[in-house]
């Protein structure tokens, strides 16, 4: 059945603000299969990486900020408790979309940066962890939306270990093969090979889900080249721990970038990559266009 266009709507806005709070924010997500509570930590925009794709327009800082773990707490019991009596039905955006299609899914730590920059990284999970215990009859799924510039961290760890004590997973970015189209696409002080080494590690101790973004840049599309490198790397990622892999997600621009000449590629070019991965390895590919 053809989505309706409520729900596209909804897809793609994933505006981080709801009533009056500053932290916490509902969106009807594709990739979480429903209602996902989107938890922006980074209200100061601070990332380790620079994305070419990025929706956060960086040039108009953002405020300094105290993150603080109480007032998160109140925020999430409200868009819960909103829920709980009608669905978020009240929510302007959401009034068009089918009940069955706003089912509360998961709590997802994503937003205007990267999360496990904040110090308090840890608490927040814990805290995470106690909202979960509390709304057990929701099953809610608790999600990190990483770049995995930090994952070798102890305290983000430490962290991890109670986000995924009972349903929990961590989506981590990878958008490259070589160093040359990372550095392209998500410019960073690290290294690919960083990034790499640290998703091989969490994975040994935590579910990941692996996330890539395919876009061409200034006109330039990912070689075939490219593509190959980028394959042995999930590759390798998946035999450290084939138990802990729980898929890829291919997706591509569908919101406006903070930077031009950003496109999307065809649903084709994401095919064709998702064949090549099946090919070497027996994983879900999933694709969002
Ligand atoms: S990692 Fe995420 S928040 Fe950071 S620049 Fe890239 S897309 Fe933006």
């Amino acid at each position: 059945m053809e989505d309706s266009k409520p729900l596209k709507d909804a897809w793609s806005d994933h505006s981080r603000l709801w009533e009056n709070n500053i932290w916490v924010y509902p969106v009807i997500s594709r990739r979480a299969e429903g209602l996902s509570i989107g938890i922006n930590l980074n209200l100061d925009k601070i990332c380790s990486f620079d994305c070419v794709y990025c929706q956060v327009d960086r040039k108009i800082p953002g405020p300094p900020q105290r993150v603080d773990i109480a007032a998160i707490q109140k925020e999430l019991k409200l868009i819960i408790g909103e829920y709980e009596s009608n669905g978020l039905a009240s929510f302007t955006n959401f009034s068009q979309i089918d009940a069955s299609k706003r089912q509360i899914k998961d709590i997802a730590l994503s937003g205007d940066g990267e999360p496990t920059m904040i110090k308090e990284f840890t608490a927040v999970c814990k805290m995470l962890l106690e909202v979960q215990e509390n709304y057990s009859q929701y099953n809610l799924k608790l999600t990190l939306i990483t770049n995995s510039t930090l994952l070798n961290q102890k305290r983000v760890q430490e962290g991890l270990r109670y986000l995924t004590q009972k349903n929990g997973e961590i989506w981590a970015k990878l958008d490259a093969g070589s160093e040359e189209w990372f550095q392209k696409i998500n410019i960073s002080p690290y290294h690919l090979k960083h990034i790499q080494k640290n998703i091989e590690e969490a994975i040994l101790q935590f579910p990941i889900r692996i996330q890539s973004m395919w876009c061409s840049y200034n006109g330039e599309l990912p070689s075939s080249t490219e593509i190959d490198l980028y394959i042995n790397r999930v590759q390798n990622i998946y035999f450290k721990n084939p138990k802990n892999f729980l898929g890829v997600q291919l997706y591509t621009v569908v919101r406006q970038t903070a930077r031009p000449n950003v496109l999307s590629v065809p649903k084709e070019f994401m095919e064709h990559i998702a064949q090549l991965i099946q090919k070497e390895i027996p994983v879900n590919v999933k694709i969002y266009e």
